[in-house]
């Protein structure tokens, strides 16, 4: 198994660090040719707008989405949900998204950097649970409608920090910065259960 981690700009470190760790091998995508035979693909946390402004600059977006439209695996880490969402509340001035994800997110939902903070948060799906997942919020995003996507955590206040749809998973939180692996892991067993499926 090769699971990419788009690594235009943002934590892409942290994610080949937990990926490695779980036994699997990584490549760093950055231009189309990347992209090929890739079994998934992480897009990791940072600035949305400027991973949006690189992914067109190198020409992925679009390969990139496509892939994920045929059902390209993904996870999503906080800039990596906003980049994947249908429809922001909040975007920049000029800011595009993949566009591949059935869901509004509004950027910046906690405040600003000062504001980050770190809790656990409940997150479960179809034969997967996970009680207290080590989060860090970090200028971070919330989901405000969900379409044709199940909510997979959702914090004590109410907002919806995850999202899944088929084999995208979304956190508006990171994971990969606390050292729990958990939903990578559970990831990439879903990824694993589709392999399967198809031999
Ligand atoms: N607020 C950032 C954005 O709009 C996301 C922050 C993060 O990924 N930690 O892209």
């Amino acid at each position: 198994m090769i699971v990419g981690v788009l690594a235009l700009q943002g934590g892409i470190e942290e994610h080949v660090k937990a990926l490695e760790a779980l036994g699997v091998q990584t490549r760093k995508v950055r231009v189309p040719k990347d992209l090929d035979g890739l079994d998934g693909i992480v897009i990791p946390g940072g600035e949305s707008t400027v991973m949006d402004k690189l992914a067109r600059t190198f020409c992925v977006a679009e390969p990139l989405a496509a892939l994920i439209r045929e059902g390209l695996p993904v996870f999503a880490t906080c800039a990596g949900l906003i980049y994947l969402a249908q429809k922001l509340e909040n975007p920049a001035r000029g800011q595009q998204t993949l566009g591949v994800l059935d869901v509004v997110v509004r950027r910046n939902a906690f405040g600003t950097q000062r504001e980050s903070f770190d809790t656990t948060v409940d997150v479960a799906w179809d034969g997967a649970s996970f009680e207290g997942v080590q989060a860090s919020f970090i200028r971070a995003p919330i989901v405000t409608e969900c379409g044709a996507v199940q909510a997979i955590g959702v914090l004590k206040t109410g907002e919806v920090v995850g999202v899944r749809q088929g084999n995208i998973v979304a956190l508006s939180f990171h994971p990969e910065e606390t050292g729990d692996y958990r939903i990578h892991q559970a990831w990439l067993d879903l990824i694993g259960k589709q392999a399967e499926l198809a031999i």
